[in-house]
């Protein structure tokens, strides 16, 4: 894996979002190149966008990250895992009866062209949407729930402090045992993992039965060396580290990427968990493969990795019914 790369990431992470490529100007002439006009919001840090720029047009990265054409069409949903079916306000989705989704910020570190939230994602300004009292509420007329999945947005894109303070909160709810992030930024922005977020997870570690960090993380040339010495400074904690990925077309859906993938996230201490069928969002219809196309590939890849590196590969059921294993013939 060929790591070395002319990137200069600043140290402040937030520097590097603060001055993030948002216009369609600033990107095609970051790009020098014409970019195709759709309805979807821009927003790339530059030091990845430089990354992308070096993989050049038609890249994995430039298909992940760069506006195409295709997200003018009108087929898809636009809320494709009827996510607001679940809403219950404050930011809280509760779908199944052990767990609540909660989304603290609208904000993301990059706009993914595929993401199954697209039309609802518009990177507000807004950041701390995070209604703390409502959740707490919450919590405490269910103490069915067992564990928060803190998603987005990215919730790391909140600062250390706002993340102490949300865990914090929710430490104080006794039914809480477990404690989940869904996260792009560590990827996206790499010098995220700073020492203070590692103290925050630290200490909470000790406030929970399980802290999960999922990081999000699809193609191998999205991996910066800022990356890998993030997952250095992570691996020594008492949380698991998780990893899930989109199926994407034109992206990773060949067997050879997803294996190196899943190899190198296993070998640097993170445990591949989720492999996700696209959802057919609108805006986001081109990164579709069928479940036939995705179910060969997939048993092919299990032919060739080791079980404990294999994630399940899952799909999102219709009208909100919820995840399933994607092997499974019949999804209603
Ligand atoms: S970081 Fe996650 S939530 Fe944000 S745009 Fe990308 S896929 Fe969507």
């Amino acid at each position: 894996m060929n790591l070395e790369s002319s990137l200069s990431f600043s140290n402040s992470w937030k520097d590097d979002f603060r001055d993030a490529l948002r216009t369609q100007e600033e990107c095609e002439s970051f790009f020098e190149t014409t970019l195709p006009h759709t309805p979807y919001s821009l927003f790339i840090p530059r030091p990845f966008a430089q990354k992308i720029k070096e993989s050049g047009e038609g890249s994995p990265l430039w298909q992940q990250f760069l506006p195409s054409l295709q997200e003018n069409r009108h087929d898809g949903l636009t809320d494709p895992i009827a996510d607001q079916g679940h809403a219950v306000g404050g930011g809280i989705i509760h779908r199944y009866q052990n767990r609540v989704l909660f989304t603290p910020t609208e904000i993301c570190p990059i706009q993914c062209r595929y993401c199954f939230r697209k039309n609802e994602l518009h990177q507000n300004l807004d950041v701390f949407k995070s209604n703390l009292d409502h959740l707490r509420g919450y919590l405490l007329h269910h103490p069915e729930v067992e564990e928060v999945i803190l998603t987005g947005g990215d919730p790391l894109i909140l600062s250390n402090s706002k993340v102490y303070d949300l865990l914090d909160a929710i430490s104080k709810i006794e039914s809480i045992k477990m404690i989940r992030f869904h996260t792009r930024t560590p990827v996206i922005l790499p010098n995220r993992i700073n020492s203070g977020l590692v103290e925050v997870l630290n200490h909470f570690s000790r406030q929970f039965l399980a802290i999960s960090l999922v990081l999000h993380t699809n193609h191998l040339s999205e991996w910066t060396p800022e990356f890998l010495r993030g997952l250095k400074r992570l691996r020594p904690l008492p949380i698991n580290l998780l990893s899930q990925s989109v199926l994407l077309k034109g992206v990773n859906d060949n067997k050879e990427d997803l294996k190196v993938l899943f190899n190198s996230l296993y070998t640097r201490g993170v445990r591949p968990y989720y492999l996700h069928h696209p959802d057919p969002v609108k805006g986001g219809m081109h990164f579709m493969l069928s479940r036939e196309e995705g179910r060969k590939l997939y048993l092919s890849l299990k032919k060739e990795v080791s079980g404990v590196v294999l994630p399940h590969y899952i799909i999102e059921r219709p009208k909100g019914a919820g995840k399933t294993f994607a092997l499974i013939e019949n999804i209603h």
